[in-house]
């Protein structure tokens, strides 16, 4: 059913407006052209020969008048007789018809007819006789006769002209009602028309405007406004549909404009991959790839386009030498690797023809084809080579390192059956540290290198040599090195290493250690071997360093004494087996003691006296010192305090003492439980102490400096470079170390030394001591060289303290009784400096 308002609801309207106006024309017209059929009818009925009639009553009379006229005076019979004739033919035909005449009128003529007939007979027939008369009255009747016929005929041709007259009224007025119809129905079909163009009209407009829409959302122009979306009728049926399409179409497009910026944003994440991405199909037709890819196979822009076969990408590839080293047109016509579907991932890493390495992560699809993930690792693998290398190498010296050492072990020992038995020398600088200390680390460094150089270039080719860390190194030799020859090889790295290095213009000297072993022989396992080793090496260290020791089983003897040893030690103090000695120190010019040097002695319950030359180094390692150090101070104030007033204590300060802090605590704690001035106290420092040179140390003597201590400088000449230290610190004292006093005799050069340290120590205001005089002859070269003080066995040698007093008097009588028999010349070859201003 359609609505009331729809155009088609209009149209119906229309046409049936139209049907009802076609129906009334048509009844109209059936009426007129019934009304005018009537009349046609009528107008059909007149009788045409009523008409011809008359004229024929005409013509007739008119003949009959010629030949009436003619007859009576006629002579020819024959004529008369012919006229006779055509004028009864003429009779009978006007008889004939009007004896079919519908009207009564023209019917009612035929007597009139045949009488006039009879009497134009008689007139011919008395004019055929030629009886003139007869046939002249029968004229005259004639005439009378023809007369009233012609009236009656005249009439009835006036009565048929009026009828005539009346029917050519009525088609005139029915022509008139035809033309007034027909421009009725024209005008009727032209609103009709009208109505349906403007029905049509309309409706086309409207339509055309939504056909327009759709054709503009067909062109995915969404900026259109339908119209007639409010209209109920069909136009707003379909502009409605239109809308929904409108929006459906605006969803559509928002949602392909979502796609393509999805897709946007996917080929940017794509091409800013830091990795190459290709994806092939089941047909190994390319999907999709990155511009990394691109780059990474260096591929034109039309061998990327999807669809390509990855064997057109391959021969490209092996063209320009972006494929794999050994991939060729043979090993593609060989099928290619054909990559498996696996569900999981498989990473390959490809060596290209141009040295490139790739590593390729591919997964394959479901459905056939792969996806491939290609990272460019060339410099991660040179860099992991390098950080392989590396992590391998010393940085330094460029030599295998520890790590590596240990990986040439373990190898080595696990192949000892193939390679034979090898050899490991483990090497230790000797004095490598005070060179570090001493002229800095640079020159320790460059030191080190050299050592190296000269490791490298005593060893064969395939020996392997490494530095293990700081002054150790190591050399594993191959070809089954017999314990001779491995000692022989090690006696020469010594000697060579022993040479001096003459490094930024300076010229060092360290020396060397060696501890051997040989595999299998000395261990089957790296851990075991390397301890040997050490062990080894720690034998020829304490066996007075510059040699080289082969490992021998009960050297873990003497190892283990030494653990024994550093346990015990820590006993010690607890258990009261420390005690002190002291020893005079004798000033040469007044011939009196001035001080006594406190040494320490360790009473072991097994071993008896240990030497302070082994357990001081222990104390030292093992920290104990700092303890024994605030012991000894303080047991040493005390015993001072028995002694003549002008006598001081001299107490050794070990370096580690110091460097472990709390020195100066100790020293004053010690002066105020005993009560010494700090004047009669002196702090004996090695030149370990000082080859720290840090700023701390430097205070903390001048601080015990400021107190009243005085600091002597103790074993010089035994560091690396002693003079310098004088600079550094303005000791009050220089102990020159026993070992030149020793060789005085012996070495002139010896002589020489003595005698300059002494001179410079007066020229910067400092006292000299010489340790270690043992004979006359050390006193006299001491006193000639101008030491002022003296220690050693040929005075007093280190004595409990309640022998102290009685060495002390016994040591200044021998030094007057040495000095009384003293040649007089010897002390007139000293040499008098005059001392400089002290600093503060
Ligand atoms: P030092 O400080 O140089 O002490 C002098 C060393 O020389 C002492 O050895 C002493 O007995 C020895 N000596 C003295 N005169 C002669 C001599 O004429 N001939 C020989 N051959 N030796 C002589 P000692 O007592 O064995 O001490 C050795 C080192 O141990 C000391 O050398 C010192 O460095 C250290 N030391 C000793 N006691 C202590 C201490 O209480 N603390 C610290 N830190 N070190 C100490
Ligand atoms: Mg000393
Ligand atoms: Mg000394």
């Amino acid at each position: 059913m359609q609505p009331k308002n729809s155009v088609a609801h209009r149209l119906y309207l229309v046409a049936a407006l139209g049907a009802a106006l076609v129906f009334l024309l048509a009844v109209s017209f059936l009426h007129f052209a019934n009304s005018t059929r009537i009349r046609a009818r009528d107008f059909r009925n007149v009788d045409l020969a009523e008409v011809v009639l008359s004229s024929d009553v005409e013509v007739l009379l008119e003949r009959h008048r010629r030949i009436i006229e003619t007859a009576p005076i006629a002579l020819d019979r024959n004529w008369i007789r012919r006229e006779g004739a055509i004028a009864r033919g003429i009779v009978k035909v006007i008889k004939e018809r009007l004896r079919h005449a519908s009207d009564a009128a023209l019917a009612g003529l035929v007597p009139k007819i045949d009488g006039l007939d009879d009497l134009a007979s008689k007139v011919l027939d008395a004019s055929a006789e030629l009886a003139q008369d007869r046939s002249i009255l029968a004229a005259r009747a004639y005439g009378e006769a023809a007369g009233s016929l012609l009236i009656d005929v005249q009439r009835q041709r006036a009565h048929r002209l009026a009828i005539a007259n009346e029917d050519v009224n009525v088609l005139a007025t029915s022509s008139r009602d035809l033309v007034k119809w027909l421009f009725g129905t024209l005008g009727v079909l032209l609103v009709l028309v009208t109505l349906s163009l403007g029905v049509v009209r309309n409706f086309v407009r409207r339509l055309h405007a939504v056909t327009e829409s759709v054709r503009k959302l067909a062109r995915n122009d969404t900026s259109i406004t339908v119209a007639d979306t409010a209209s109920l009728d069909e136009v707003g049926d379909i502009a409605r549909a239109v809308e929904v399409f409108k929006s459906n179409a605006v969803a559509l497009l928002d949602h392909e404009k979502e796609l393509e910026r999805l897709n946007d944003w996917f080929e940017i994440a794509l091409d800013n991959m830091a990795r190459g991405l290709s994806m092939f199909d089941a047909d190994r037709r390319l999907l999709v790839c990155n511009r990394r890819y691109r780059e990474i196979y260096a591929l034109p822009d039309d061998l990327t386009k999807p669809g390509t076969s990855f064997e057109e990408i391959l021969r490209h590839r092996i063209k320009i030498g972006t494929a794999r080293r050994d991939d060729s047109e043979d090993t593609m016509r060989a099928g290619w690797p054909l990559l498996e579907p696996s569900d999981k991932p498989t990473t390959l890493t490809h060596e290209l023809a141009d040295n490139r390495v790739i590593s390729i992560a591919y997964q394959a699809l479901n459905g056939g084809g792969w996806v491939a993930v290609h990272e460019d690792i060339t410099e991660k693998r040179k860099s992991d080579t390098r950080v392989a290398t590396i992590a391998r190498q010393d940085a330094l010296t460029e030599l295998s390192n520890r790590r590596h050492f240990h990986e040439e072990i373990d190898r080595a020992l696990a192949e000892v059956a193939s390679i034979g038995a090898f050899g490991v020398l483990w090497i230790d600088l000797d004095h490598f540290k005070e060179v570090n200390d001493t002229h800095g680390h640079p020159t320790g460094d460059a030191l080190l290198q050299k050592v190296a150089e000269r490791l490298k270039s005593a060893v064969r080719q395939n020996d392997f040599v490494a530095r293990l860390g700081g002054d150790e190194f190591a050399i594993i030799l191959y070809g089954s090195p017999s314990p001779r020859d491995c000692a022989n090889l090690s006696g020469r790295l010594i000697r060579s290493l022993s040479k001096s290095f003459e490094i930024g213009g300076q010229i060092i000297t360290i020396g060397a250690s060696i501890g051997i072993v040989r595999a299998p022989e000395h261990g089957g396992e790296a851990d075991i071997l390397l301890k040997h080793a050490d062990i080894a090496l720690y034998q020829a260290k304490s066996q007075g360093r510059g040699d080289c020791v082969i490992y021998q089983p009960e050297f873990e003897t003497h190892m283990r004494q030494r653990r024994q040893l550093e346990a015990d030690l820590r006993q010690a103090m607890a258990n009261g087996e420390l005690t002190l000695n002291y020893q005079p120190i004798v000033d040469l010019e007044e011939g009196r003691v001035l001080s006594c040097e406190a040494l320490m002695r360790w009473k072991h319950p097994e071993r008896g006296f240990v030497s302070p030359a082994l357990f001081i180094p222990i104390a030292e390692e093992t920290g104990l010192i700092s303890a024994f150090g605030a012991w000894v101070l303080k047991e040493a104030c005390r015993a001072a305090m028995l002694w003549p007033g002008h006598v001081r204590v001299a107490v050794n300060l070990s370096a580690a003492q110091v460097r472990e802090g709390g020195i100066m605590e100790a020293v004053v704690r010690a002066l105020d439980e005993s009560g010494l001035d700090a004047h009669r106290l002196e702090l004996e420092v090695t030149e370990t102490l000082l080859l720290q040179d840090d700023a701390k140390t430097l205070e903390t003597l001048h601080r015990l400096q400021a107190i009243g201590l005085t600091i002597a400088l103790d074993d010089f000449g035994t560091g690396y470079a002693s003079l310098s230290y004088l600079r550094n610190f303005p000791f009050d004292r220089v102990k020159i170390d026993q070992s030149f006093v020793r060789d005085l005799p012996l070495k002139p050069h010896c002589q020489a030394i003595v005698r300059a340290v002494v001179q410079l120590a007066r020229m910067l205001g400092m006292r000299s001591v010489a340790e270690g005089v043992e004979t006359e002859e050390h006193l006299a070269q001491v006193q000639d060289a101008g030491c002022t003080e003296v220690q050693g066995y040929l005075l007093a040698r280190p004595v409990p303290e309640d022998m102290v007093v009685r060495t002390m008097a016994a040591a200044e009588d021998e030094l007057a009784r040495l000095k009384a028999r003293e040649r007089p010349e010897k002390g007139l070859r000293r040499t008098e400096f005059v001392p400089i201003a002290r600093k503060s």
